[in-house]
């Protein structure tokens, strides 16, 4: 199968960002969505958002951190869609800071979101994907997956980590499944908000005013990823800036 058109994707994280801006994207190609993330009021102004223009998505409370939430999204595309032919794993985050400041607590919602919930999403999807012999995963890295520096480390650590795990699936998923990894550099959305350390957000802030991309500009990497014939698995994406060095 080739096109996105009657395809039914599965986006976590859809509530904002690169999220909220690929559910656009694929549902404007005529993709069938099931889009979840913790913020559902959202979500149900975006599923309304869709049903307008005419295309079809319903919605689900999923916090990635519950592999049982996971379950549940793919269960809402078998239920409603008979069937699910890919997955974007794009919920994340990134309260980054430099070590010194011990945010034990943030480095472990980075680990529980930006890892396991990946991780719960390829248990959620796999079997779903190895019974019809059809799936493709789209996982969101970043370029802090490629690059490490300072005062990103942990956040880093996940994204490095997000890519090792996508690589390995694809040299399990066999001839039927495909895995692509899109990893962004700097895109404006919230993301920034979470960053408690107020002189390293300031930075952050003009720096993401400066050059960010707009989510539209990740969308498009992953509509192109889909939009492949089956036999052609686009391994990596990467799309930052042009000013970001
Ligand atoms: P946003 O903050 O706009 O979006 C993050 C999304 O993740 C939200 O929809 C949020 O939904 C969701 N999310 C966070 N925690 C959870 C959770 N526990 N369970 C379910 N959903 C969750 O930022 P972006 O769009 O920028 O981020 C999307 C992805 O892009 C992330 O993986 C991020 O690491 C990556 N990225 C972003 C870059 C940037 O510069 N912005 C650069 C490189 C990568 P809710 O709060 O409603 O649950």
């Amino acid at each position: 199968m080739s096109g996105i058109a009657g395809k039914v994707v599965a986006i976590t994280g859809a509530s904002s960002g690169i999220g909220e801006a690929t559910a656009l994207a694929l549902a404007e190609r005529g993709a069938r969505l099931v889009l979840g993330a913790r913020r559902v009021d959202r979500l149900e102004a975006l599923t309304a958002r869709i049903a307008g223009a005419g295309g079809e998505a319903f919605h689900a409370g999923v916090d990635v951190t519950k592999r049982e939430d996971l379950s549940r999204l793919v269960a809402l595309a078998l239920e409603r869609f008979g069937k699910l032919d890919a997955l974007v794993a794009n919920a994340g985050v990134g309260p980054i800071s430099p070590l010194d400041d011990l945010r034990v607590e943030e480095w472990e919602a980075m680990i529980d979101v930006n890892i396991k919930g990946v991780l719960y999403g390829i248990a959620a999807a796999l079997p779903a994907f190895r019974a019809r012999g059809v799936g493709h995963f789209v996982a969101i890295a970043s370029t802090a997956g490629h690059k490490t520096v300072a005062n990103q480390a942990v956040y880093s650590a996940t994204k490095f980590a997000v890519r090792a795990i996508c690589e390995g699936l694809r040299q399990e998923a066999g001839e039927k499944l495909r895995v692509t990894i899109v990893s962004p550099g700097f895109v404006r959305t919230d993301f920034v908000e979470a960053v408690a350390n107020a002189q390293l957000k300031a930075q952050l802030v003009a720096a993401r005013d400066r050059m960010a991309l707009p989510p539209e500009a990740i969308a498009r990497a992953i509509v192109y990823a889909m939009e492949q014939p089956s036999d052609v698995d686009v391994g990596e994406i990467v799309v930052r800036p042009t000013a970001q060095g």
